[in-house]
């Protein structure tokens, strides 16, 4: 392998029944910074069937070029075709770095992808960043259980590789009306994938998605019991936001899984994140720490999670939550 023939950024773009994971869309924001840094073309990588129509949000979001992949057979994600596909064209085109967005297809796909091209592959990354001179691809992702982060290189292999979880990233609009679409062949046969999807079917859940939230009132161990997040809950209301919380308050069996923010559950952005009774371990901050604004009410002032808070308030949450809750009614009225 000649290191020097490997160029530019490819972002999969990952799409289900036509619509794009905003997954994608934040890579491009981040793939953009780091493409103009090392002055390389920015590539956004498409595969469905009758996706070409979605090219130009990809162009809209920072993609110098968009590459798509049309073929009935990539209608649905299996791991065989999308694998041989992207394969290829790595072969033939030869990108230095390749990011996928870690949600469940990207945690099945990226794998996959880096074994068959021997390279390697850094997961759940939090940070990304380039070395100009040499192109090495710098991932950071907390490592030995979050205790430290870790910035990992792949030096010596080509493309280097890196997953993201949503929400890590921002995305970026962009006016550029300069980006190509190039319809690229696809060499698949049906006998190239092992299985078969039969159905496809959505599990409904009435669950809130907190990455989305532009406010988040979360709850810790401190809250004490389920029926105690019912007045975050009624702060969330209040404030047009949704209630999460740590894992301590997932393992109490407190509220759903999905609502877990931390290196183990989900990443948020909100503009205010108002951590209740939580003591603001690395694991947890790890999925905060990029809010707007962050309050953090505890009853002990050396928590770790008062080190993060742009707004400290020291006190028990049974008596602070009430009188956040009626100040808000009453700025409202
Ligand atoms: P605690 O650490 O017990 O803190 C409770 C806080 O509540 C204390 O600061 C206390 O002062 C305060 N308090 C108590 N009573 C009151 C009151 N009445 N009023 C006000 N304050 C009060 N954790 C996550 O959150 N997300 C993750 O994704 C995650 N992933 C992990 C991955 C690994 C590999 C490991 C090893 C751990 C992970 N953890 C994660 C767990 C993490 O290390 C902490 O154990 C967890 O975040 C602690 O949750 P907590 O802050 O709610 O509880």
């Amino acid at each position: 392998m000649n290191i020097a023939d490997y160029k530019g950024i490819w972002v999969f773009a990952e799409q289900r029944n036509g619509e794009l994971q905003k997954v994608a869309l934040e890579l491009l924001g981040e793939g953009r910074k780091l493409a103009d840094k090392l002055g390389v073309k920015l590539t956004a990588l498409l595969l469905g069937e009758n996706v070409g129509n979605i090219a130009d949000v990809l162009g809209k979001h920072g993609a110098d070029e968009v590459l798509v992949a049309d073929n009935p057979l990539l209608k649905n994600y299996t791991t065989d075709g999308y694998t041989k596909v992207i394969c290829d064209l790595v072969h033939e085109r030869k990108p230095g770095i390749l990011f996928i967005g870690a949600s469940f297809i990207g945690r099945d796909l990226g794998p996959r992808v880096s074994a068959r091209l021997q390279t390697g592959l850094t997961a759940d990354c939090t940070a990304l960043d380039v070395e100009a001179e040499s192109g090495t691809l710098l991932a950071t992702r907390p490592a030995f259980g979050g205790n430290l982060m870790a910035t990992i290189a792949c030096e010596a292999h080509r493309p280097q590789m890196a997953t993201v979880r949503p929400g890590v990233f921002a995305k970026v609009e962009t006016e550029n009306a300069d980006y190509k679409v190039e319809n690229v062949e696809v060499k698949l046969e049906a006998s190239d994938i092992r299985t078969e999807v039969v159905e496809v079917f959505k599990e409904v859940k009435d669950i809130v998605d907190i990455s989305e939230a532009k406010v988040i009132v979360s709850g810790g161990r401190g809250v004490g019991s389920a029926e105690n997040f019912a007045k975050l809950q009624e702060l969330a209301d209040e404030l047009g936001g949704a209630v999460a919380g740590s894992r301590a308050a997932i393992e109490a069996g407190w509220i759903d899984k999905s609502l877990q923010v931390g290196q183990t559950g989900k990443t948020v952005r909100p503009n205010i994140y108002i951590a209740c009774g939580i003591s603001g371990a690395i694991q947890h901050v790890a999925g905060m720490q990029d809010s707007d604004v962050i309050i953090a009410i505890n009853k002990d002032e050396s928590a770790p999670i008062m080190s993060v808070a742009d707004y400290a308030i020291v006190g028990d949450l049974n008596k602070v939550l009430p009188e956040f809750i009626a100040q808000v009614k009453e700025l409202k009225e």
